[in-house]
């Protein structure tokens, strides 16, 4: 299925490629599937399918966040667009140079991506934005692969626990590897990981994680490719 707008019109293609079809069809998560045909009952017009990663395979930095949002990439069908957490990670992307373009809520925008791409350590939405342990477990290999086909990639951020625990172990080791916290850095396995805190609308209002705290990160990110 291509990605939809919540109007029901194509969002444009990432960086003018085709979007991939990365897990379109994956019914390996009897919940998850469930809850995608509830979310295609209620609105059929809305993607309601596995939100494949936006950006080129051959970017130096991958962000790596929990899982669409139901309102999020699981409408609209890219990640991280159509909610609180989307406008804020975009922008700070293109505050920091990882993103040129304007972003809009409903995808209809001209955002691309420069040198870094979006996925999310489980690919379906979950209920209460909380995929089980068996789900992250099963969608792991989708992110191991993902990985594996970056042959540039330098620099992975995790946004949250759950996305620095699935990075830690879709690279072959513990998830005492590195502490969680936020601008917490280790590098292992090749790569730089740096761990924010998610910039979900929650972590925002409360204050837990500040836009200046969030574009840190980045320009972390940006010193991990010097
Ligand atoms: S979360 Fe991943 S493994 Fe589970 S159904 Fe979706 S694409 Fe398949």
């Amino acid at each position: 299925m291509a990605p939809r707008n919540s109007s029901g019109g194509r969002l444009p293609a990432a960086n003018g490629d085709e979007i991939n079809s990365f897990a379109v069809g994956c019914c390996l998560c009897p919940r998850l599937v469930d809850y995608r045909a509830d979310n295609r009952a209620a609105n059929p017009d809305w993607h309601n399918a596995p939100a494949p990663p936006f950006g080129d395979a051959d970017a130096r930095v991958l962000i790596v966040g929990l899982a669409p949002g139901r309102l999020g990439g699981n409408r609209t069908g890219r990640v991280f667009t159509g909610d609180a957490a989307g406008r804020m990670l975009f922008e700070t992307l293109i505050r920091t140079g990882f993103a040129s373009g304007t972003y809009s809520d409903d995808g209809h925008d001209d955002v691309q991506l420069i040198d870094c791409r979006i996925t999310n350590a489980v690919l379906c939405a979950p209920p209460g934005n909380a995929p089980t342990p068996l789900e992250q477990a099963t969608c792991r290999p989708n992110l191991v692969a993902l990985i594996g086909e970056m042959k540039r990639l330098r620099v992975i951020v995790t946004l949250g626990d759950v996305a620095r625990r699935n990075v830690l172990r879709a690279l072959g080791l513990g998830v005492a590897a590195m502490s969680g916290g936020h601008g917490v850095t280790a590098d292992m396995a090749g790569y730089r990981v740096i761990n924010s805190y998610h910039c979900s609308r929650l972590n925002m209002n409360t204050g837990r994680l500040t836009v200046d705290g969030f574009k840190d990160i980045f320009d972390r990110a940006r010193e991990g490719l010097s």
